[in-house]
């Protein structure tokens, strides 16, 4: 489904215009247009899910193989040393459009760009009692 007052349905669907490096039937990868990095392109479904927790497991699937597509033409067309693959789902994760989207950000050895976090630490037995909540929760 195509929800009418989201932007990136308008874009995915060439309502709006955009730079699109990729595109086929369910998928269209466009430069994000405040790129982190020139380059920096963004893979959109073409239906509406707001966040990855809607996305299908097969779309799903698909992002990941256009991911690893356009990773591998940035590499070989900007040159890059690396690229970030992000995606962020809620507005605690600073998710900003609502439509699911993945970001990939080409990388140079000491660029600017900053993906930051502080790391935390287990207490004793802490990582085997949230490794096992979150197995339940998958059956
Ligand atoms: P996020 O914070 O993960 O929701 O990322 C949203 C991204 O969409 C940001 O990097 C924006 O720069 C990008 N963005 C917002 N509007 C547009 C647009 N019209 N065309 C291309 N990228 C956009
Ligand atoms: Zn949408």
């Amino acid at each position: 489904m195509k929800k009418d007052d989201c932007i990136f349905c308008k874009i995915a669907n060439g309502a709006i215009p955009s730079a699109t490096v990729y595109e086929d039937e369910a998928f269209r990868v466009i430069l994000d247009i405040a790129p982190a990095a020139k380059g920096h392109a963004l893979i959109l479904p073409k239906e509406h899910y707001d966040n990855l927790w809607e996305l299908g497991q097969e779309e799903a699937e698909k992002v990941m193989s256009i991911a690893a597509k356009v990773s591998k033409a940035q590499k070989a067309a900007l040159d890059c040393d690396g690229v970030n693959v992000l995606q962020n789902n809620g507005v605690a994760a600073g998710q900003t459009v609502f439509h699911f989207h993945m970001h990939l950000i080409p990388r140079y050895d000491n660029d600017n760009v900053m993906i930051p976090w502080n790391t935390l630490s287990y207490e004793d037995g802490e990582a085997m009692d949230v490794c096992e909540k979150i197995k339940t929760a998958m059956k």
